[in-house]
């Protein structure tokens, strides 16, 4: 079999497994239930202090199917919660009675569920506003993780305290690294939750999508290279806390933040969605065996500094494709693809100011459409349109590529000549009149110019040369249109 049938029938497969999920809720549910216990699992095994721990993924899963499914997950959830207490009862060994630890999970359920589904209505009232504005909504989302997570934590150690999960002195030492835990969590994984469950629900609340979704400029390759770099260099300064043993040294991991900000200024939101993630979970595995849990807290900080300074950064790349873009509609024309007015002004002065510096010619050729008005009124706009595509490309044909050529308005097009005498710019016009002639646009109609062109001297100004060459242009028009002038 080919390689490209091979792919055909394995993604032919994915799409029938896919969209039997999708036709089964239970299924769905199932499949959810088993991936919110492997990232509570994930979490669950790095704890802190009991009941907390470094960082919490499972908030950051609550958090995103509260978003995109809505109400409909809380169920699947609840059990959740209380399959992950008697989970982590057995972890603990505490042997609790299971009548005890039904309550203790129903306790918690209502907790972590009750402050993620605020925070969620939160998001979904605010994003109808602002899912536009990244900046705005990376805000919102940041305040709101800490919202919630903090909620999370109130309610979650209450209910532990009053079931007797915990003794009533022990949620002093706990509650920080329990809020700082599921903030991380939150703040990290939530995103890219949120992007993952959208892609597989068949109707979801939320999409951040077009945030996420942008197409890649760098190779998959590049991008493992500067993971490998964050990756690296947290090994680094985890090593250096685990053999000096000193908290300056895990101060060091604030450092992450620079290759952080590397992949998020120049990969996609997905990608540097991933490697946000990818980077917390390796501080969170790698704590237990570089045995430096005495700095727990440091390195949950570096996790949430980290995750809200790439959230922030997020917007950057956005900001600069956008200013590209407006830069592109600013020097070019948007219709003929030729120099805007304002550019074609502003590089007129620069070749006018050079021309006197260095005593050489400059010319400018104005020329307008004849009888233009006539293929819009009988043929529409459109047919109007390309015809002033036909005459730009025509003209650009008969150009150097010093020379240039810029659209005034309307049927008025300037061409500006570097280095050119009055006699070799009556030539150039001459030979876009012509070209033009033998063009043909829409329903066969043919097109063509008249030309003004004038010499710039030493002492003139754009608007004294181009007012020169615009009356060369009428006297053009007075005599007959269809050829050229010079003054
Ligand atoms: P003349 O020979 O005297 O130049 O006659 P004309 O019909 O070409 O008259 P004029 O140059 O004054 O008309 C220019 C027309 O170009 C008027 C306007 O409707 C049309 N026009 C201006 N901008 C556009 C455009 O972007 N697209 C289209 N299709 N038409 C445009
Ligand atoms: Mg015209």
């Amino acid at each position: 079999m080919s390689d490209l049938s091979i792919q055909f029938s394995i993604r032919d497969k994915l799409t029938a497994i896919q969209s039997y999920v999708l036709k089964h809720g239970l299924v769905q549910a199932a499949l959810f239930i088993a991936a919110w216990l492997i990232v509570f699992g994930s979490g669950a095994l790095l704890d802190v202090v009991n009941y907390a721990s470094l960082w919490f993924p499972a908030a950051g899963l609550t958090f995103a199917v509260l978003v995109v499914v809505g109400w409909r997950s809380i169920l699947p959830l609840m059990f959740c919660a209380v399959v992950g207490t008697f989970w982590t009862d057995s972890i603990y060994g505490l042997n609790t009675p299971p009548d005890e630890l039904f309550v203790t999970g129903i306790l918690f359920g209502v907790g972590h569920i009750a402050s993620y589904y605020i925070g969620a209505r939160l998001l979904l009232y605010i994003s109808d506003t602002s899912l536009q504005n990244l900046p705005r909504l990376a805000t919102c989302f940041l305040i709101l993780s800490a919202v919630c997570s903090f909620l999370a934590t109130i309610s979650v150690l209450t209910a532990l305290v009053w079931s007797g999960a915990i003794d009533d002195g022990s949620h002093v030492d706990t509650w920080l690294p329990f809020w700082i835990g599921d903030l991380a969590g939150m703040a990290v994984t939530a995103p890219i939750f949120c992007f993952i469950i959208a892609k597989l629900y068949p109707h979801p609340k939320f999409w951040i999508g077009e945030h996420l979704n942008q197409k890649s400029t760098t190779s998959f390759t590049e991008f493992l290279y500067k993971c490998s770099l964050g990756l690296g260099l947290l090994l680094v300064v985890m090593l250096l806390a685990s053999i000096s043993e000193a908290p300056e040294a895990a101060y060091a991991a604030f450092f992450l933040i620079l290759p952080q900000m590397w992949i998020t200024y120049t990969e996609t939101p997905l990608r540097t969605s991933l490697s946000l993630a990818l980077l917390s979970l390796a501080i969170a595995l790698l704590v237990t065996p570089f045995d430096v849990m005495q700095f727990a807290l440091v390195y949950q900080f570096v996790i949430c500094v980290v995750a809200a300074t790439t959230l922030y950064g997020l917007a950057v790349p956005a900001l600069i494709a956008d200013n590209r873009a407006l830069r592109g509609m600013v020097l070019k024309d948007s219709l003929t693809q030729t120099t805007s007015r304002n550019e074609l002004i502003n590089r007129v002065e620069k070749e006018l100011k050079q021309a006197q510096r260095q005593k050489s010619e400059l010319c400018l050729i104005v020329f307008d459409l004849d009888k233009f008005k006539h293929i819009n009124d009988k043929f529409g706009h459109v047919a109007g349109d390309r015809a002033l595509i036909s005459a730009a490309d025509c003209a650009k044909d008969c150009l150097r590529e010093t020379d240039i050529l810029g659209r005034f308005g309307g049927d008025e097009f300037v061409v500006v000549l570097p280095f050119t005498s009055a006699d070799a710019a009556v030539l150039t016009a001459e030979r876009i009149r012509l070209r033009l002639t033998q063009v043909t646009v829409d329903h066969g109609v043919t097109l063509s110019g008249s030309f003004g062109v004038s010499a710039v001297t030493g002492v003139d100004s754009f608007n004294r040369a181009f007012e020169r060459a615009d009356k060369a242009l009428y006297r053009a028009k007075d005599l007959g249109r269809n050829q050229v002038c010079c003054m």
